[in-house]
């Protein structure tokens, strides 16, 4: 179950860009959600234990809260770990509707 929803979070490329991979964090202060982008070839690396991960700060556009999340990927950038400060992670959903709220008058 818990699998199943990790992968409707993370499993989707809906931007088509292959090489990104896409999360949504929602600050814990103001309740913005941040869509963050991580790069697989810039932003991912190994760790001593060779495990690929990425650490990354986001800005929501709000508060100006900083939020750090810590991302741990198998060797086909599934999300198997992960871990955040200052905010929680949402579904792409959410953010979508953080979107349409914004665009109507
Ligand atoms: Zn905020």
């Amino acid at each position: 179950m818990l699998k199943q929803w990790l992968q409707m979070i993370f499993g989707r490329r809906s931007d088509g860009d292959s090489n990104g991979i896409s999360v949504y964090v929602r600050c814990a202060k103001c309740g913005e959600v941040v869509r963050v982008r991580i790069n697989k070839g810039s932003d991912i690396s190994r760790n001593d234990d060779d495990v690929l991960f990425v650490r990354k700060m986001a800005m929501d556009g709000k508060c100006h809260s900083r939020i750090e999340m810590e991302l741990f990927f198998d060797d086909a950038y599934r999300i198997t770990k992960r871990s955040i400060q200052g905010g929680e992670f949402v579904a792409h959903e959410q953010w979508m509707a953080q979107q349409n709220r914004m665009v109507q008058p």
